[in-house]
């Protein structure tokens, strides 16, 4: 019987295909003790010996698709699972009359705190993560626990409870023809992803998915909100009709590949799109993206067993520059922590992750993570024009701090005869004390990304992944657009440029506003860029 459940939109368009419930398995250790240590200690040996398996290929194939650095934390996993330390330590836990799962998971715990207690041996800190990691493989694999989501061979609807940047980092994209979550907001990292990928996307519909559905069919209409399980013949005939004439109308916005953006009144703005990789650059410019307003960097240390090499960031960067051929390449500084967190930084839990040691921060408490990363950036800019930005500043000293950093880094590269090009430095105004010292931060850098995603979270009190906030969301609140107005206002007094990069920067609602304002840059999705330009070309 047909069936229609309500969602938020994430992003818009039609999608109708079969649908896949992807529920995710959490490994959970109910009770710590067995009566039958032998029994234990052979579904042990056999779980680590599949694990041991599962980490020879994934190791080949990472060899292939990304280089031997790459693939070498899966062989040093490989190593230490069939190391007799951590043996050991699991058959002690099992005759102390722990069960697998619990002695496994005692073993990984003992073994990180050990390496994580290693006074100034970074190094030996970070192989902490790696014995959290180990076990967990075990366990999953002692509890039948597959590792990501694996989908059929056809194209489907995945619907999920939720979809976190870890879980959709290895998804096969071109498999997925929509997202449907029932918790989730719309500023989540997954609803950016699927923007991004132009994706069809609904999230917090507030409905349970059960199984039974995957294989049934489903219509999610991302412009209404509207998700129609196993729908009639006149309904599905109908949504056929709307989605050809959808596609239809994106034919014809490529008409304006290469065109201008301005409007009547002959007011420009650049559009710049949002990206998180290489693969996204690509679509950047299929949609004729001006340039790249914010490559989120984090995505390339998400997904992760360690940390991306000098050299994978260099090549990784390089390649969007090259690819750009020209355009303005802004790469944001790492910004980990809140809802992207990556095991093997090993950062301290937190009771507001959100608020807590995240993005520039980290990286200032952590500089050799972020010296790697300038370095690689710098060593990049050879290539093409590079802004550099940093995300959640609040004062003046952070940046005065950066700016150590980088000329640290730069006289570095210079010693050793490395050729930098020509680099930008800007920030993202991204938490309400940036913006009310605006007037002074424009006194240090070259340009202004305002983030209004988390603008909004910071000015609100508001966490932007709760979708339960949704009802107390005020749009266009004059708090936010007095914030914006006064950043826009400081920086052009000092001749710095102002683009906007969060999710409002595609609200057609407030295009004509910020052009009024004079915000210099949209950076939004790809495939938005054309919609905005047609858009734009319309206003008076
Ligand atoms: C923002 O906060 O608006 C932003 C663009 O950054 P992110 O969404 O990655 O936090
Ligand atoms: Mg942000």
């Amino acid at each position: 019987m047909s069936m229609e459940i309500k969602g938020q939109v994430v992003s818009g368009k039609i999608a109708i295909g079969q649908i896949f419930v992807f529920r995710k398995r959490i490994p959970v250790i109910t009770s710590e003790t067995t009566n039958d240590p032998e029994k234990e200690l052979s579904s042990f040996l056999l779980a680590r010996d599949e694990a041991i398996e599962e980490l020879k290929v994934l190791e080949e194939d990472a060899t292939e698709k990304m280089g031997e650095e790459e693939a070498m934390v899966f062989s040093v996993h490989g190593m230490l699972l069939e190391d007799q330390d951590f043996e050991e330590a699991v058959k002690e836990g099992i005759n102390a009359g722990h069960n697998a799962s619990f002695a496994v998971k005692k073993a990984g715990d003992d073994l990180a705190a050990f390496f994580a207690s290693m006074e100034d041996n970074a190094y030996m800190n970070e192989r902490a993560a790696d014995f959290k990691d180990i076990a967990s493989r075990v366990i999953r694999k002692l509890q039948g626990i597959e590792d990501g989501i694996k989908l059929p061979e056809h194209p489907v609807i995945l619907v999920a409870e939720d979809l976190v940047p870890s879980d959709t980092l290895g998804l096969e994209k071109e498999k997925v023809l929509a997202f449907v979550t029932s918790k989730g907001s719309t500023n989540s990292h997954t609803a950016i992803l699927a923007r991004s990928l132009g994706i069809t996307a609904l999230v917090n519909t507030g409905s349970e998915f059960s199984d039974d559905l995957t294989g049934q069919i489903g219509i999610v209409d991302g412009e209404k909100g509207v998700f129609t399980i196993e729908p009639d013949e006149e309904t599905l005939s109908e949504y056929r009709r709307k989605k050809e004439e959808i596609q239809r109308e994106d034919e014809e916005l490529k008409q304006l590949i290469g065109k201008e953006t301005r409007t009547k009144g002959g007011q420009a703005i650049k559009l710049y799109a949002n990206i998180g990789n290489p693969s996204d650059a690509v679509k950047a410019l299929e949609y004729d993206a001006e340039g790249i307003g914010l490559f989120r960097s984090e995505f390339l240390f998400l997904g992760k067993n360690d940390y991306p090499s000098e050299e994978e960031q260099f090549e990784n960067y390089k390649e969007v520059i090259t690819l750009m051929a020209g355009r303005e390449v802004i790469i944001r500084t790492l910004d980990i922590g809140a809802d992207k967190q990556a095991d093997y930084f090993n950062l301290p839990k937190e009771e507001n992750p959100a608020m807590g040691l995240r993005a520039i921060r980290l990286c200032l408490e952590r500089p050799e993570i972020f010296k790697t990363q300038l370095r690689a950036i710098y060593r990049a800019s050879a290539f093409g024009p590079v802004g550099i930005m940093f995300p959640m500043i609040t004062s003046v000293e952070e940046i005065d701090q950066i700016l150590d950093l980088t000329e640290t880094v730069k006289k570095e590269l210079k010693d050793e005869s490395i050729s930098i090009g020509n680099v930008e430095l800007g920030i993202m105004i991204e938490t309400p004390a940036a913006a009310l010292i605006s007037d002074l931060l424009a006194e240090k850098v070259s340009f202004f990304s305002i983030g209004t995603n988390d603008l909004t979270q910071y000015t609100f009190a508001m966490d932007r992944q709760n979708a339960s906030l949704e009802p107390f969301r005020v749009p266009n609140h004059p708090a936010l657009l007095r914030l914006i107005e006064m950043t826009v206002q400081n920086a052009h007094k000092k001749k710095v440029r102002v683009g906007i990069c969060g999710e409002m920067g595609a609200d057609f609602d407030l295009t004509k506003y910020f052009i009024s304002i004079g915000v210099d840059e949209l950076s939004v999705s790809a495939p938005k860029i054309l919609a905005l330009r047609k858009h734009i070309r319309e206003l008076a």
